[in-house]
């Protein structure tokens, strides 16, 4: 049995008194070592429960436990030592003046011995495919560049969940693709769970699990492949499924293709 790493427990959430709840009774769990993809619309709720889940924001109704603690005053900056996020923006993130300073930042805080410290970066510069570019200024490498240097500098704290919160929408086709294949190495490779946050049911085809939001709730979760399934109800609630799963579709309804083989 694989152990429970984050557990929602009937969280609601609301942003005030007079706001309307933005998450309504969502429960669901995220094992150790899994890759979980959570999709829906804008407005949804993903962003909020990405909050959520490193104690930004706490749920007035339910309750969020994570590696067995209750996200609360009392345990949020311990909770907050394994749980590794990435956003949308790279240029937000960055506060050093080369890449490598970027990567020791967050290490320094945590007073990283100075040996540990030059080990990890070349440790996880290699992991994101960066280790020609540990002198370089982060605003000259590209969006995908800076995104992949940006997981760099949240691997070389070891958290034990990476969350990336739609951590590609601001890249080309090439720069997502690069980030969703570091991800999934990095995912293979270690123990780590992974959190993809995202509009686009394209980046969910490698995840082992998809919770799909609307309007503030769980619609679904399952396999992608059973998610995919139901392409008329997900562009009811304003999700398109890739036109490869489509096309997968289509080629096992004609019999062109056998049921089961994969898609990849
Ligand atoms: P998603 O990430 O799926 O786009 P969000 O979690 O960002 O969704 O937003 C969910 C809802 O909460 C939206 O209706 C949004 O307008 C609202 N919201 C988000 N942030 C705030 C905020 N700081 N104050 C008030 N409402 C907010």
């Amino acid at each position: 049995m694989r152990e429970k790493f984050i557990e929602f427990r009937n969280v609601s959430f609301r942003y005030g008194d007079n706001e309307p709840w933005v998450l309504k009774n969502v429960s669901f769990d995220i094992y150790k070592d899994e890759w979980v993809a959570i999709i829906g619309h804008n407005g949804s709720g993903k962003s909020t429960i990405a909050k959520l889940m490193n104690g930004l924001l706490y749920p007035q109704e339910g309750e969020i436990i994570i590696n067995g603690l209750p996200v609360n005053d009392k345990h949020v900056w311990e909770i907050r030592k394994f749980v590794g996020m990435v956003f949308q923006n790279p240029d937000n993130q960055f506060v050093g003046t080369t890449v490598q300073d970027d990567v020791a930042f967050g290490m320094e805080n945590r007073g990283v011995p100075r040996e540990e410290m030059i080990l990890r970066i070349e440790e996880v510069l290699k992991a994101v495919r960066m280790e020609e570019y540990r002198l370089t200024e982060p605003h000259r490498l590209s969006g995908g560049q800076k995104q992949r240097a940006a997981i760099a500098g949240v691997l070389a704290i070891k958290p034990e969940v990476l969350i990336l919160d739609e951590a590609t929408a601001m890249l080309d086709p090439r720069g997502r693709k690069e980030i969703m294949q570091t991800v999934a190495e990095i995912q293979q490779q270690s123990e780590i769970s992974l959190i993809t946050i995202t509009h686009d049911l394209q980046e969910v085809v490698k995840a082992e699990r998809v919770i799909v939001m609307n309007n503030g709730k769980v619609w679904d979760e399952a396999k992608p492949r059973e998610i995919f399934a139901k392409k008329d109800e997900l562009r009811k609630i304003g999700l398109d499924v890739p036109f490869v799963a489509v096309l997968a579709d289509e080629l096992i309804q004609n019999g062109i293709m056998i049921k089961n083989e994969p898609l990849d």
